[in-house]
């Protein structure tokens, strides 16, 4: 007999397997087939990621599957693949959806993710929607393709952090497999302690947007709260493309180099983050800055780092590094 986990794990497994068997071979895939293709998805890719297709409209696929299996209905209920009607009857959870597994620490599946055909959600119909937390699945401890990315992130000593699904499967279909996904732009206390069970540097690599920026800084905050000893590092991608719209339009290998060329670290982030909107011709805008940035270098334990940056902000707005020096020295001596 198996256990009640065991159980689940064999439903989401199933479950996995018919989406992504409707998907490739049958006509209600189709529509689906074509939007991922057209997406640069390559069937390499929909296979190794086991991607599926949960049909549109009245029919409950995975519901009359589980039925004719004789599958038991408390079973149904918890796995969080169904939802349940006032009258207590099943209804497939998930319709019309492109079907991503999400996979525990096994490569088992214990959840989904599912994505609308449209290029954007609205209210009525979120463009992603997960599974709900189920004795399988917490999303706070979930990071999408660790399963695989694990090997990598070791060889590599690395593991990079992206948004979402796309990103990490476009990735991995450029040659880099050490990428992983929070599924959503507020990275947990519980991601960063996993990550850094696999290696000791993180590469933190959000969309090339406001939202994006915004939670680099946030993930980079959490980060060196949490896990001190990871070494964190920044990439940020041109202005208005995430990283699978990168390597759509500029190919594997110039993502490949982007990765490896534009590496920043947390306060060099923090130097081009800190100016965004602002004028800096400005004086009061600039002295504003200065004072912002220059306290985030005063935090910097490395003298030598410390005049890296002090050297690129005096060359830049010719201002003496002496002068910068003995400013920060003054806040050093305010700090804790
Ligand atoms: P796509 O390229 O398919 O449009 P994306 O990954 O670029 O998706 P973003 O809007 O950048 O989507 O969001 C990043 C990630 O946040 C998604 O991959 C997904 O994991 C998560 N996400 C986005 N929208 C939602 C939502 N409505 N509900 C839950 N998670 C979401
Ligand atoms: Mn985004
Ligand atoms: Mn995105
Ligand atoms: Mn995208």
């Amino acid at each position: 007999q198996t256990s009640q986990v065991g159980q689940l794990i064999n439903l989401h497994q199933t479950a996995a397997k018919l989406y992504h068997h409707i998907l490739v071979s049958t006509p209600a895939g189709g529509a689906a087939l074509h939007y991922l293709q057209k997406r640069g998805m390559s069937r390499q890719l929909i296979d190794e990621f086991n991607l599926g297709f949960a049909p549109d409209g009245d029919e409950e696929v995975l519901l009359e599957y589980c039925q004719q299996q004789k599958l038991d209905y408390q079973l149904l209920r918890k796995s969080g693949l169904f939802v349940t009607d006032r009258a207590g009857n099943l209804h497939d959870r998930f319709h019309g959806r492109v079907m991503y597994p999400l996979d525990g620490s096994n490569g088992q599946v214990i959840g989904f993710s599912g994505r609308i055909l449209a290029s954007k959600g609205n209210d009525h119909e979120p463009k992603y929607l997960n599974s709900p937390e189920t004795e399988l699945f917490n999303k706070r401890q979930s990071l999408f393709n660790l399963h695989r990315a694990k090997k990598a992130a070791r060889t590599a000593g690395k593991i990079i952090l992206f948004e979402g699904f796309m990103d990490v499967i476009s990735a991995f279909g450029a040659g880099v497999a050490n990428g992983v996904a929070s599924m959503g732009t507020s990275l947990t206390d519980e991601q960063v302690q996993i990550i850094q069970r696999f290696c000791n540097e993180v590469v933190v690599c959000y969309d090339g947007d406001d939202a994006g920026q915004n939670a680099i800084d946030r993930a980079i905050k959490l980060i060196a709260q949490d896990a001190p000893k990871l070494t964190i590092r920044v990439v940020q991608l041109p202005a208005g493309l995430d990283p699978d719209e990168y390597v759509q339009q500029k190919g594997a290998q110039s993502f490949q180099q982007y990765l490896e060329g534009h590496v920043e670290t947390p306060v060099e982030f923090q130097l081009h983050y800190l100016r965004r909107g602002l004028n800096l011709h400005q004086q009061d805008e600039l002295i504003g800055y200065l004072n912002a940035v220059l306290r985030i270098i005063a935090g910097v334990s490395s003298a030598v780092e410390q005049n890296v940056y002090l050297k690129e902000l005096a060359d830049e707005f010719g201002l003496t590094v002496a002068s910068l020096q003995d400013q920060v020295k003054q806040i050093g001596q305010t700090l804790p």
